[in-house]
């Protein structure tokens, strides 16, 4: 059978979609557009380009699904109980896996030890990552068998904390996180491809269509059999990690490389770590620089060669300068060089307009800032009036690319747009650097096309373009069309 035109009707415009997932008409035209044999579905609110969320990590997301949640609680008291009563459903020997907990937000914010993990789990391995996935707490279980003792140096680009006698204490940040997380047990293809097909869903239901994931090959992989399955909800654009940069080379895969619905774009390198583990890389020389220089200048040049794109992950306005300095010696690679800021949390004024003389875009994730407010105001005083500058950095030309790093913080794009937005006039916290409603949906539309080369395809209301559309009203998201097919929809009441 034959699928004939689409109409949506009664939001505002009115879209007509043609077989192949296209708009025909927006606006009055649309029913004429569509024909009598058009399939018609009802809608109320308002019609919006589809959202994407030009920064996600749907492994983290879906790994959530399967492991203990530590998101939100206000203590440690309170986390070690969640802990327990996961670890008691476990074998005596089984792994305690989880993330999201976060000792800022605690209301003792020191960092929790081994030793609190050792009793709450009955003496089992536990690898538990914080909320910023740049430091892990592992029991004394978890150390033995990743071998780190007394005597074990810190890795490069990594630290693992001790006490005053040089113990371990259990919490490993950046680097040193892989000696215990390569021997985390993955879950089974099912329960991870399960759990991916939810969280697509739940992305849908939101109100976004399209998706810039930051994942490696166990997420790809597992996204290829939800695309074959028909089973995708919205669009998904892989990124792949700089450490499976010489397979894409050795096979030619280049940016653009797929469908409409899972493609690949770039590739994502650390140059820093975060903010709230005090590893940004910072001008004032504090923090911890992921990637040399030396290292970063030829894994772009590297990339350039085989034409496929680069999303840097820089947090610190030092870690922000070496990215800008290394773009800048290649402008024009080839033509759908679109490099790429991941964060961008704070930057240098000197720095701002580089990013448009370059042709650098930010990814940036504005509701990091509402959570990392009083973070910045402690640890980066001196430069809190250059942090989440979207404001600052829109208006020196630099093109923006909105998205939310969940899991790290919610999917949902409209606490993105309000946090943008509104959200730093009402919290007085450096006003001046507040985009308008307009322009941070803009970001989450034809800014985040752009940032994946899908401008022709996606970002707008034209004709010609894949029907993704967003339908808000008053109560929020009331559908989610992608490829003219409801993706998502509220019950009707
Ligand atoms: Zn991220």
């Amino acid at each position: 059978m034959t699928r004939g035109a689409t109409l949506f009707v009664g939001c505002e415009p009115e879209v007509a979609a043609g077989p192949d997932g296209r708009i025909l008409v927006v606006g009055p035209e649309a029913r004429v557009a569509a024909g009598r044999g058009a399939e018609v579905i009802r809608l109320r609110g308002r019609a919006f380009p589809g959202l994407i969320d030009a920064h996600i990590h749907l492994e983290g997301l879906a790994d959530r699904k399967l492991t203990v949640d530590l998101t939100g609680l206000s203590s440690l008291e309170e986390t070690l109980a969640r802990v327990e009563a996961w670890a008691a459903r476990l074998p005596e020997d089984g792994w305690v896996i989880g993330s999201g907990w976060y000792n800022d937000a605690w209301s003792n914010p020191a960092f929790p030890s081994k030793r609190h993990l050792d009793s709450a789990a009955g003496g089992r391995p536990v690898y538990l990552r914080r909320k910023d996935g740049h430091s892990a707490w592992v029991s004394s279980a978890a150390l033995r068998l990743a071998g780190i003792e007394a005597g074990t140096a810190d890795p490069a680009g990594g630290v693992i904390d001790r006490d005053g006698r040089g113990t371990p204490t259990g919490i490993l940040r950046e680097t040193a996180m892989q000696a215990a997380s390569t021997l985390v047990p993955r879950p089974t293809e099912a329960d991870f491809d399960a759990a991916m097909a939810e969280t697509l869903g739940e992305l849908a239901e939101v109100g976004l269509t399209s998706v810039h994931s930051m994942d490696t090959s166990r997420g790809f992989g597992s996204l290829q059999r939800l695309h074959a399955n028909e089973a995708m909800k919205v669009r998904v654009t892989y990124n792949l990690p700089l450490a499976d940069l010489h397979h894409a080379e050795r096979m030619g895969v280049r940016s653009g490389w797929g469908d409409e619905w899972l493609r690949i774009w770039g590739v994502k390198a650390f140059l820093d770590g975060s903010l709230g583990s005090r590893t940004a890389e910072m001008l004032d020389g504090s923090g911890t620089a992921r990637l040399p220089q030396a290292d970063l200048v030829e894994m772009i040049d590297r990339c350039a060669r085989a034409e496929l794109n680069v999303c840097l992950h820089a947090i610190g306005d030092g870690a922000v300068r070496r990215a800008l300095d290394a773009l800048a010696r290649r402008r024009d690679a080839w033509r759908y060089w679109r490099p790429r800021i991941e964060h961008a949390q704070c930057v240098n004024p000197k720095d701002v307009p580089r990013f448009a003389r370059i042709g650098v875009i930010a990814s940036m994730q504005p509701i990091h800032a509402v959570a990392d407010r009083e973070l910045a105001d402690q640890y980066w005083p001196r430069v809190t009036a250059q942090s989440y500058a979207w404001g600052a950095l829109e208006r020196a030309g630099a093109r923006l690319a909105f998205g939310s790093d969940a899991p790290v913080e919610s999917a949902d794009p409209r606490l993105g747009i309000e946090a943008a937005s509104s959200w730093r006039r009402r919290a007085g916290w450096h006003p001046e650097l507040a985009l308008t409603r307009a322009k941070a949906l803009r970001a989450y539309t034809a800014g985040a096309a752009y940032a994946a080369g899908m401008e022709r395809h996606v970002g707008s209301l034209r004709r010609g373009k894949l029907c993704d559309v967003t339908v808000m009203d008053d109560d929020g998201v009331a559908a989610t069309i992608v490829g003219g097919a409801v993706s998502w929809t509220r019950t009707p009441r």
